[in-house]
């Protein structure tokens, strides 16, 4: 994609602070971290979103996370991190290109993270029977 800003980081069009890289992956800070050593990891190949990627794209992905995740916590002495993906406009998705973030965590950094309530009745089994026949 000529306009995608993660497409011009993988063709080196755009500057990017690159932590790993492979034949199928790239792996950089982002500019705005939540907390110092904030890494994104991309495709190499332009795909939106989970919803466009192929299920070998989405392992390389994910096998790049994994490495990257324990080279993260160990580089910055984390406590742990968190793994997250927004995908589409109203999940906060803002660069329409996959991209995983890996946040380091540290004991009493003083994020929270997503609000939550008790499950009702009514979002049990009914909401997974929904989600089984869109299987
Ligand atoms: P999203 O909100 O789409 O889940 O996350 C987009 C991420 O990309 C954010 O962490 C944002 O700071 C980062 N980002 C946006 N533009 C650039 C850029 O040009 N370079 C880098 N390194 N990160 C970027
Ligand atoms: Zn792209």
């Amino acid at each position: 994609m000529s306009d995608c800003i993660f497409c011009k980081i993988v063709r080196g069009e755009l500057p990017a602070t690159k932590v790993y890289e492979d034949a199928d992956t790239f792996a950089f800070l982002t500019i705005q971290p939540t907390n110092t050593g904030h890494t994104l990891v991309i495709p190499k190949v332009h795909a939106a979103n989970v919803f466009e990627a192929t299920p070998e794209l989405w392992g390389k992905v994910q096998e790049t996370v994994r490495k990257v995740a324990s080279a993260v916590e160990k580089g910055v002495a984390a406590d742990g991190v968190n793994i997250n993906s927004n995908n589409r406009e109203h999940a906060g998705q803002q660069v329409d290109h996959i991209h995983i973030h890996i946040i380091p965590r540290f004991k009493n950094d003083g994020l929270t993270l997503f609000p939550h309530h008790d499950r009702r009745e009514d979002e049990g089994e009914p909401v997974a029977a929904k989600i089984r026949a869109a299987l």
